[in-house]
């Protein structure tokens, strides 16, 4: 792989200044899975002055906490410095962060022993939590006490959901037993730290069994709006199959609890790429399935509206949705063959106002649903004399 062989050119380069460095986090655990890697992370026994002085492109990005960004050969990789971390007072970020020149001590702050290797340049791993033998039996198992860990941060019990949903493993015994009996601690943590592992969970192969999860251990206690629904879980544990993205479980959230997407996106502060998408699947999900619905859904969501088809009205829309698609004679209003401005010039007497926008939006429904062809003559003729009619 490329960006190993990068990653590993980028250690070399610290090492040649007398630092220590590897690679950690879950690209080493992803490799050793075999799955996709994402974003590379090393760690390194140099502090974050020592590193700045490496490496020509460095973008200091979390400096207080040991982090710089190093640009090499156009590739991006978050440098760290080897820590120990004080108490999270604030449930975001450790009060105090002490730099180290141990890789093991710094692998002992990590969450999960399979997110606690670190791979040498050489491709020697260091494990001292054995997370090699938890990947073997596909299981997630806290580094260090669970209580203690998750009193720490609590967030790391919707991590470790999280990596349910993305590996399939199971959480070991202590932890899953942890995370039911205080469940409630997950409420001290910041929703949009939530917001982004709900994200991930989603996107997992798992999700069915993440959000039996969340279900059994009643995380969703600690959760905006959930907490205030309690069927909630139960009900969307019972229907969910696999799914894409958190706006498609916004989606079907939003029309499971009758609570707008509106108060979702507020609540669990998402983003407006989110809103829009969710507003689009639960206004699809609510219509005829026509030309018209179709047309106005944005082509990248039509495979999760497929799926929520599936889900919330066991129906199965695939083959209708692309042959509808297929045959849309246009993709988006600038494809119409008219415009604003030529509604204007043939109706010179009319002034100006909001007739047009509501004229044009009856010609591309027209034209979508195929009742005339998209040709200029044939709209204005159909403008002018036949559109009252
Ligand atoms: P992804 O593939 O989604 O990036 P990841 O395991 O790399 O998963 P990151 O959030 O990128 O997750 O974090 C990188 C590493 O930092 C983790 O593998 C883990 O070792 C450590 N880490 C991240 N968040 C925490 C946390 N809340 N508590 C302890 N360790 C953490
Ligand atoms: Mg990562």
């Amino acid at each position: 792989m490329k960006i190993f062989e990068k990653a590993f050119r980028v250690i070399q380069e610290i090492e040649l200044h007398g630092y220590e460095a590897y690679l950690v986090g879950g690209a080493v655990r992803d490799y050793l899975i075999g799955k996709a890697v994402g974003d590379l992370d090393i760690a390194t026994s140099a502090t974050p002055d020592q590193v700045m002085k490496v490496f020509d492109k460095v973008i200091p990005i979390g400096i207080e906490h040991g982090t710089v960004l190093v640009r090499f050969e156009k590739e991006s990789f978050e440098i760290t410095t080897f820590r120990t971390e004080g108490a999270y007072s604030d449930y975001r970020h450790p009060d105090s962060v002490n730099f180290v020149t141990d890789v093991a001590a710094d692998l002992a702050r990590r969450d999960y022993t399979v997110n606690a290797i670190a791979m040498a340049r050489t491709g020697e791993l260091v494990d001292p939590f054995d997370g090699r033998s938890a990947i073997e039996k596909k299981e997630l198992v806290t580094v260090g006490k669970a209580f203690d860990r998750f009193q720490e941060d609590p967030l790391r019990m919707m991590r470790g959901v999280r990596f349910v949903s993305q590996l399939g493993y199971k959480l070991d015994h202590n932890a899953r037993k942890v995370m039911e009996d205080q469940r409630l601690w997950l409420s001290r943590i910041a929703i949009e730290r939530i917001s982004i592992e709900m994200e991930k969970l989603c996107s997992g192969k798992n999700v069915k069994t993440a959000i039996q999860l969340l279900h059994d251990t009643g995380l969703w206690e600690a959760m905006p709006i959930f907490k205030d629904h309690p069927e909630l879980m139960h009900a969307l544990a019972k229907k969910i199959e696999p799914l894409g993205t958190l706006a498609e479980l916004v989606a079907l959230c939003s029309l499971l609890s009758t609570r707008p997407v509106l108060d979702w996106v507020k609540e669990w502060k998402l983003s407006n790429a989110i809103k829009q998408d969710a507003q689009h699947l639960v206004r699809i999900l609510q219509s005829n399935l026509d030309a018209w619905a179709v047309y106005q859904l944005p082509v990248h969501l039509d495979e999760g509206f497929c799926r929520l088809e599936k889900i919330y009205k066991e129906k199965d829309v695939q083959d209708n949705v692309s042959s509808i698609r297929h045959m849309l004679p246009i993709r988006n209003s600038s494809e119409l063959a008219i415009s604003g401005g030529d509604l204007i010039s043939w109706f010179p007497d009319r002034k100006k106002g909001s007739w047009i926008r509501d004229l044009l939006l009856a010609v591309e429904k027209a034209v979508v649903e195929n009742k005339i062809p998209n040709d200029k003559e044939q709209l204005k003729e159909w403008v002018i004399h036949g559109y009252n009619t």
